[in-house]
């Protein structure tokens, strides 16, 4: 099928399908996801918090009726559905100093989210906020996160610098004891893990990553002590210092530019490089702004979520580099017909993605002054194999004389020395390492949490998993009797996160307000019913697979291993539009089937 790239060099989906699986197979590796380290042990440090002083308190102890753990916008949003439902008596327990969660952690230089901010940030009509941009800041967020919990009077709902331990099911009592790193003794009737799927730092498992002298920390847990600055910049503690920054997905695209500004030289170290797209930060339109009608907000959401996981929207209200391609297919699917109508849909889609990507790589061309980095810095898979990213400035950055690219051609750093990294035959000493190297995704579930959920009987949530991976809407797990959990395996793995957290605290609260009505505050869902759901969720996990298997790896396809049974622990395989379907028709029902409440 021939079509023209805004290179002007003619191109064939042939070609590029065979160059697509040269460069994946390059890069996969037999040890997966395995070859990262865990932030634990010796590299421990990676984890501490730089930006609130540890508080010395004595232990407490103390009863509730739901404890949450994590106070980001799962643990939010949850207490704000559940006061919305009258439920009040929540504590939320978070290792973090504040609220925020991911948005606590990730504070570096120019963090900003790379989706609408009328879409990402949730609540906007609720709390009277309209962004003043189309894309909001890391600050922006935190600051909305801060604005929802003094809405919803939650400041004196969380407990802090607290790190769950255990939680255990007390079968007299019919509550849950959850122990923590401060010695506290908290009982709760209902458990919500709100942990996030993507909280725990990973580095890279690089031969000598333990001997490194210099100043090094994860992008995570950014030290301004050491480069100076805020997330606005002005990183002038890296003055006469040589930087690396390993690692170039949606971080490293967006902290690059800042180091670039400060660092006497910056290395920026590249295994795969990220397709990035323009951003076009534009101030909110004020006629748009005054034009939107109650219920605004909700639609946008709707919409977006429709166009970027399978469902159907008749209109593109976004607009931006997410729904662009599924706009497209959409399209195709309106005019397609006969038997092959399904293979003209998936056609026209390859089609729209081959001419996104050739767009993104003909920018480069066009920004990128040396053509041997231009060449290196292009992406060579589908937009969704890996997290698409938007910005302005990142290509810019390597027209500068103190900026190298150091592209591996896939294979990673091969080594690290006490003042220096190697790739290949070449030495180059540094100052500080920055690990852009992103997050556990695939690991034990307990593991990321750092706590395991102790059921009925004395069971782990962990041993059960360790059998086989089982859920009822990703949300409840048969022998844990009041254990909700915030999670994408088996449930909805939306694009906008913030989206399945709100549809999930308002499931969350609707059951447990059924419970109270009917006065029966035990609910356990039903061996049968979570058979039944494993069971369709195998049905279609297969559904991704074809897609992902001819990506290069990264955390979307487990570094290129989602076999079907992997897929049986990843987010619900017909996309989280069907999900929210499911979800929508079975609380619209009201008799909660599948679930049992009963008297403690
Ligand atoms: P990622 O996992 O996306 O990226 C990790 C990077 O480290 C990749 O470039 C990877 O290369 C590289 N890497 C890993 N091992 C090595 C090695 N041995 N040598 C060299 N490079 C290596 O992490 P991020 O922190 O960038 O992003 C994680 C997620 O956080 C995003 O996908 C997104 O969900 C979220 N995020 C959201 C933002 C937003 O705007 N909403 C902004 C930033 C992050 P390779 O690709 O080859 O594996």
């Amino acid at each position: 099928m021939p079509m023209t790239n805004l290179n002007a060099q003619p191109v064939d989906l042939e070609t590029l399908r065979a160059k697509y699986r040269m460069e994946r197979d390059k890069r996969l590796r037999t040890d997966g996801i395995k070859q990262f380290i865990e932030a634990d042990g010796e590299f421990s440090y990676f984890t501490d918090d730089p930006y609130v002083a540890w508080i010395e308190r004595a232990p407490i102890v103390r009863r509730c009726e739901v404890a949450i753990v994590g106070a980001g916008f799962g643990g939010i949003l949850t207490s704000v559905k559940l006061k919305d439902a009258g439920i009040d008596d929540v504590l939320m327990i978070d290792k973090a100093g504040s609220f925020g969660g991911t948005w606590y952690w990730n504070r570096y230089p120019g963090l900003a989210c790379d989706m609408k901010s009328y879409v990402y940030l949730p609540l906007l009509e609720e709390t009277g906020y309209l962004p003043p941009r189309n894309y909001a800041s890391g600050a922006e967020i935190l600051a909305h996160a801060e604005r929802i919990v003094d809405h919803w009077a939650l400041r004196d709902k969380a407990l802090f610098q607290t790190a769950v331990t255990e939680a255990r099911w007390q079968e007299d009592s019919g509550l849950w004891s959850i122990s923590t790193d401060r010695g506290d003794t908290i009982e709760a009737r209902y458990l919500v893990t709100a942990n996030g799927p993507m909280s725990k730092p990973k580095l890279p498992g690089i031969p000598g990553i333990a001997g490194f002298k210099g100043h090094t920390f994860h992008t995570s847990r950014w030290d301004y002590s050491y480069t100076g600055g805020s997330p606005d910049g002005g990183l002038t503690g890296l003055k006469g210092k040589r930087v690396a920054i390993i690692g170039t997905g949606a971080t490293g695209i967006q902290c690059t530019p800042y180091l670039a500004e400060h660092a006497e030289h910056l290395y920026v170290v590249q295994r795969t490089p990220s397709g990035v797209d323009v951003r076009e930060e534009v101030a909110t339109d004020r006629d748009w702004a005054a034009s939107l009608k109650p219920g605004w907000q909700q639609e946008l959401i709707n919409n977006f979520n429709a166009l970027t996981s399978g469902g159907m929207a008749s209109e593109d209200l976004i607009q931006d580099g997410w729904t662009f391609l599924f706009t497209r297919i959409a399209a195709a699917a309106q005019s397609a017909t006969g038997e092959d109508a399904l293979e003209q849909i998936i056609l026209a889609g390859e089609i729209a993605d081959a001419e996104k990507m050739n767009e993104i790589r003909g920018r480069i061309d066009a920004v990128v002054r040396d053509p041997a980095t231009a060449e290196a810095l292009k992406p060579w898979y589908r937009r969704f194999c890996k997290r698409p990213v938007f910005h302005d400035g990142y290509l810019e950055t390597f027209n500068r004389t103190n900026v190298t690219l150091v592209d591996t051609d896939g294979r990673g750093v091969d080594a690290i020395g006490e003042t220096s990294f190697r790739v290949g035959e070449k030495e180059y000493p540094v100052d500080c390492i920055v690990f852009a190297s992103g997050f556990e995704v695939g690991t034990d579930y307990i593991r990321r949490a750092g706590y395991d959920i102790v059921g009925r009987g004395g069971e782990s949530l962990q041993a059960k998993w360790a059998r086989r991976f089982t859920t009822f809407h990703g949300m409840q797990v048969h022998g844990f009797p009041n254990l909700f959990l915030h999670q994408t395996a088996q449930a909805a793995l939306p694009a906008n996160f913030c989206h399945g957290l709100a549809e999930g605290a308002k499931a969350i609260a609707a059951i447990v307000a059924h419970a109270r009505k009917i006065e029966m505050p035990q609910i356990e869902v039903t061996q049968q019913a979570e058979d039944a759901w494993v069971a369709h969720c195998g049905d279609v996990a297969g559904n991704l697979i074809p897609f992902f298997e001819q990506c290069t790896p990264g955390y979307y396809n487990l570094e290129g291993k989602l076999t079907q049974e992997a897929a049986q622990g990843f987010g619900y395989g017909a996309g989280a539009a069907a999900f929210f379907q499911v979800m929508d028709d079975w609380l619209g029902r009201g008799d909660f089937d599948g679930l049992r409440f009963f008297a403690s």
